[in-house]
Order: C-alpha cells, then structure tokens, then sequence
C-alpha cells in the first residue's frame, strides 16, 4: 500500500555542473522522494541515490517546496533562467500529485521567474497543467515527453505496474499536440530492454504510435543501466514475468560485453534509420536565452548535437561535447572573446573547431574593420 509523508527538507533545487545534453537542463527539482509507479528498471533504486527502501510505496512530499524555491530564486544572485526539470529520481505527475499539487505550484513559480521547464513522465496527469505549461512556453520555452517503449499494455504492466497505460500516455501527448503545437512534445523511447522490446515489430509500433499522435521527436537509447541495487530488483522481477528472456538479457547483454557494445551500435542505427524514415527528430531544440548566453548556447547545441550524433554512430565524440559543455558554462559571450581573438582560450578548442563555429558570429561592419586598423 502507498503512503504519502509530508516532510520538509532543506533544499529544492539542483544546479547541474554540466547540462544535461539529452534534456538540456540545468536545473533539477525532485517534487516528491519515491515514486508509486514502481518501474522495475527504475535507476532511482540505484545505491548511488539513498533512497529509502520502500522507494516505491513511502513517497515523502516535499513541504513548501515552491515557497523554497521562489525565494532561493528571489535571495540568488547567480541564478540566471534556465531549463528546469522535475522528475529524475521521481515522477512529478505520480498519484499523489493530484492531491499534493507540488509540480503544479513549482510551475507556478517558474513562470512567474521567467525560467523554462523540460517535463518528463508517464502519467497524463499532465493535461491538467496544459494551460500554465503553454504559459511558461510563451514567456521561455517549455518542452514535454512521455517514456514510451512498447505500446504492448501487458509488458507495460509487468515493467512500470503502477504508471498510466501507454495508450493514455499517448492520448495526453495528442492532448498537448492538438491544444499546443507550437509545444516541443514527444517521448523518451528509454530503456529498450533488450530482447523483450527490441524486436523491429515493437519500435514501429512505438514510432508509429508517436507519429499519429503528433509527437515531434523521440529521444531512443538502447539498453539499460543496471546498477548496483537497480540491477538485483529488475532480474528478480523480471525473471518472475519473462524468464526466457531474463536468461538472454543476463547472458548476453550483461555478461557479454563485446555482445553488448555491437548491440547498442547496431540498435542506435536502426533507431536513427526508423526515426528519420518518418520524418521524427531525434534530438530537442534547445532554449536559447536572451542575454549574453545567446550565442554561447547556440554554438554549444550545435557541438553537442554533432557529439550526439557521432556518438551514436560509432564515431569520436568527446571533442565536440565537452568543447561544447566548457562554451556554455562560460560567464561571458564568445561573441566578446572571438572579438579579442581568445576563442583558443576555451578549454578543448582547436583552430579546426574555432573554423567551424565562425558562421555562428555576427558579421563585422566595414566600420568596426576600420577602428582596428
Ligand atoms: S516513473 Fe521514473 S522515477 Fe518513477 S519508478 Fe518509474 S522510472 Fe522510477
């Protein structure tokens, strides 16, 4: 049985060293500590967390949550707007938020502050806040995505028992696209578990399903993190449900490891084939701010989204992502360090990189030419 504990804690909000790529936040809040959707692959039970044993029946509520992020936001000088993501280690929009309506008056106060939001989930609860969710998108910019990995209800049931159903998940993207278009909104296709999700017929499944409803990208990872404390509760719940296909998993993705390296690549392509064949992005445009970051953010979307692409398809990545990482995280514009020529000041940036970028700077006058010489 759920129960829900109101408790207070010190902090609401998280500050991301280095964005996240796949979301683009910077920001992490967690509305709630547990979640009733008991997802057996769920990372949350990972050791690395802390959390508390019965993750998915104690949910802790977290009082005053919003009034502690208003005025951390009010008292922070640092604080710049900047994508904000609630969820990771919870689900916003579990049960409980219906009566509790934490996630909403966190919302509230993001709008008010100008702060854009990504909102990840697998409840359609979220149609309830369609209206301040399209109101913080006209303000920053907001963006909306649903797990989805099989439209099958019986393997939903088995691996996320307590979440809404993938056809509801479906209906609330529809629900989003047909009130709001101009919404980025679309799925998280993660994990695929492999050899029980993975057949060519479940992914068209899945895409299609994404397509008709008007979901605009997918963002696929193949595979799974099974960490320590994570992995033991999947396998057993897993075995239970679909043994044949516990017993490939553990001895060939697990135990395998050269078996799990070529499956990964060879999966990313198929999955990147799919998507492009119907016309799906695979990746989120990003917020752009509108202040000295401007430029910053879109160099580094455009180096991160080259990693991301390299990535998946076997090629060199790490360059472009963390030369792409450090630009972001600089405290001034390049615009100004490209003017001074101290581009090759920035951490990772070769003179092949400082080329590439060069049609992201404003061009000179003839006057500005002029006052150098
Ligand atoms: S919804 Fe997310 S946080 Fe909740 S149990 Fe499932 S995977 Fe874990």
């Amino acid at each position: 049985m759920v129960t829900y504990t109101v408790k207070q804690y010190k902090g609401i909000v998280n500050k991301l060293k280095y964005i996240d790529s796949w979301f683009w936040c910077r920001y992490t809040i967690n509305p709630y500590n547990g979640c009733e959707h008991d997802c057996i692959y769920c990372d949350g039970r990972s050791r690395k967390y802390n959390m508390h044993d019965d993750f998915e029946d104690t949910i802790y509520v977290k009082q005053g949550a919003a009034a502690m992020l208003d005025d951390r936001i009010r008292r922070s000088r640092s604080m710049l707007p900047d994508v904000t993501t609630m969820g990771g280690v919870c689900d916003a929009y579990q049960a409980g938020e219906k009566d509790y309506k934490v996630t909403l008056e966190i919302l509230e106060v993001l709008l008010k502050h100008g702060f854009p939001v990504y909102l990840l989930t697998k409840s359609d609860l979220i149609t309830r806040d369609i209206d301040v969710i399209s109101a913080i998108n006209q303000t920053a910019w907001a963006a909306v995505s649903f797990t989805i990995t099989t439209t099958d209800p019986a393997v939903a049931r088995v691996l996320e028992p307590r979440a809404s159903t993938p056809s509801k998940r479906l209906a609330a993207l529809k629900a989003f696209k047909d009130a709001h278009p101009e919404i980025q909104a679309g799925i998280a296709y993660m994990p695929i578990v492999p050899f029980l999700e993975d057949s060519d017929e479940s992914i068209d499944q899945v895409l299609g399903s994404v397509k008709d409803a008007g979901g605009t990208f997918v963002l696929f990872a193949p595979g799974m993190s099974l960490r320590e404390g994570q992995q033991e509760y999947f396998l057993a719940r897993l075995k239970a449900a679909y043994p044949r296909e516990h017993d490939l998993l553990v001895q060939q993705f697990i135990n395998d490891e050269s078996f799990r390296k070529q499956y990964i690549t060879e999966m990313n392509k198929k999955l990147l084939a799919a998507c492009n064949k119907l016309g799906l992005d695979h990746r989120m445009q990003r917020y752009i701010p509108n202040d000295y970051r401007k430029i910053n953010y879109m160099i580094a979307e455009y180096l991160l989204n080259k990693s991301y692409d390299l990535q998946i398809t076997g090629g060199a990545w790490k360059s472009s992502f963390w030369t792409g990482q450090n630009i972001q995280n600089l405290k001034e514009s390049i615009v100004d360090m490209n003017a001074r020529g101290e581009l090759h000041s920035i951490r990772g940036m070769t003179k092949a990189m400082e080329a590439e970028i060069t049609p992201f700077f404003p061009k000179r006058s003839s006057l500005d030419q002029f006052l150098d010489a």
